[in-house]
């Protein structure tokens, strides 16, 4: 481990070291089992269990109960851009509702709109995607086939504080890819909320997906057989080959988070002073650093912010790398810096990079 860099990375990206130590210690033979669970059939009870174990840890951490199946699921996010819609909009006549504060929710309008009548009730691109609606800024009607928003916007750094309001008669969904796990949530207000784990939760290869048990039967028949929730919560995740690894390697990250953590309320606090060293940098740099986000729609797992000039900013990138700080480069789509601070960033990488951003705006400024 001492040739780890400290990995800012936006995902796949930073897993807890007792994970990763685990993992390579099991490699080669799962406890109890012949082989490898590399090796292992799904059908096996030993992977069931697992499967298992990984949903109820899930459960216990985020207090999801009997009404919420939770599917573990491939295709990444991007194919829950689709098959939301599928199940929910599709035939229904209805219209979707979305709140378009980043690029993922772009994304997952423009895949919504094959699949039926998509109405944005929130734009917030013309001000360069920097910051989530208030609670007066949007309406949704009562007969809305869902509400649709991306808690976390992973490229803009731009994060919903709390749930936006939605009618009682509108399931929310929510696409947590980047924020999973970072807080605790009310899962009761949730119809759907899935996240691709790659960020915040595990390795790439599963999406979970908590979907409401009423919302399992709208989905058609005629939908292609994987698309449609109803097969996966009918076969607990195994209606074909779940990613079995993936799913492994997420149940040991929730045990983390329960037993080495201490919980949702814990890593919350965690990820909140993580995330202050760095704006209170950013904040007290005299405009050397510029935060992308307005301050109330800052993100605590995605620090965005630029440079004076790209000179300076690709000078920041190479002079972090020989600190060891890696992975800092903005999305091409809107340059600059971004920080991923996950969950799994410990708080000395955090303060490793806020010392080298004062040292290096002084130097710089
Ligand atoms: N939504 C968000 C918020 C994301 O950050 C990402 C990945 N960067 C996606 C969706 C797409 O995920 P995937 O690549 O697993 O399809």
């Amino acid at each position: 481990t001492n040739q780890r860099a400290y990995n800012f990375s936006a995902g796949p990206a930073v897993l807890p070291v007792p994970v990763l130590e685990e993992v390579r210690d099991e490699l080669l033979c799962l406890p109890g089992a012949r082989s490898s669970l590399l090796e292992m059939s799904h059908r096996d009870k030993q992977f069931v269990d697992i499967l298992h174990d990984a949903e109820n840890s899930l459960r216990s951490l985020l207090g999801i109960g009997d009404d919420h199946a939770v599917l573990f699921l491939q295709g990444g996010a991007a194919l829950q851009f689709s098959m939301i819609p599928a199940n929910l909009l599709r035939g229904t006549g209805k219209s979707a509702a979305y709140l378009q504060t980043g690029t993922w929710g772009k994304k997952a309008i423009a895949e919504a709109k094959k699949e039926g009548d998509v109405s944005i009730a929130y734009d917030a691109s013309g001000s360069n995607f920097d910051h989530t609606p208030g609670s007066g800024d949007y309406n949704v009607p009562d007969d809305a086939a869902y509400l649709y928003y991306c808690s976390n916007e992973t490229i803009q750094g731009v994060q919903f504080q709390s749930e936006p309001p939605c009618p009682g008669s509108v399931p929310l969904v929510c696409d947590a890819s980047s924020d999973f796990l970072c807080r605790p949530l009310d899962m009761e207000k949730y119809g759907i909320l899935y996240a691709c784990a790659q960020k915040n939760a595990g390795p790439a290869g599963v999406t979970v997906v908590v979907i409401k048990r009423d919302l399992l039967g709208i989905g058609s028949d005629k939908l292609p057989g994987y698309l449609n929730y109803k097969n996966h919560a009918d076969n607990d995740s195994e209606w074909n080959t779940p990613p079995t690894f993936a799913i492994y390697v997420l149940g040991k990250v929730a045990k983390w988070l329960a037993n080495d953590v201490g919980g949702l309320d814990a890593m919350e606090q965690a990820n909140r002073t993580k995330a202050s060293l760095l704006y209170d940098v950013i904040d007290g740099s005299g405009r050397f650093y510029t935060g992308h986000a307005r301050p109330e729609s800052r993100s605590i797992m995605n620090v965005t912010f630029t440079l004076p000039n790209d000179d300076l900013q690709s000078k920041f990138i190479s002079t972090a790398a020989e600190h060891d700080l890696v992975n800092l480069k903005g999305h091409r789509s809107v340059g600059g810096i971004r920080a991923s601070i996950y969950n799994a960033m410990p708080l000395d990488g955090v303060k490793a990079l806020a010392g080298f951003m004062s040292d290096f705006a002084s130097k710089n400024a």
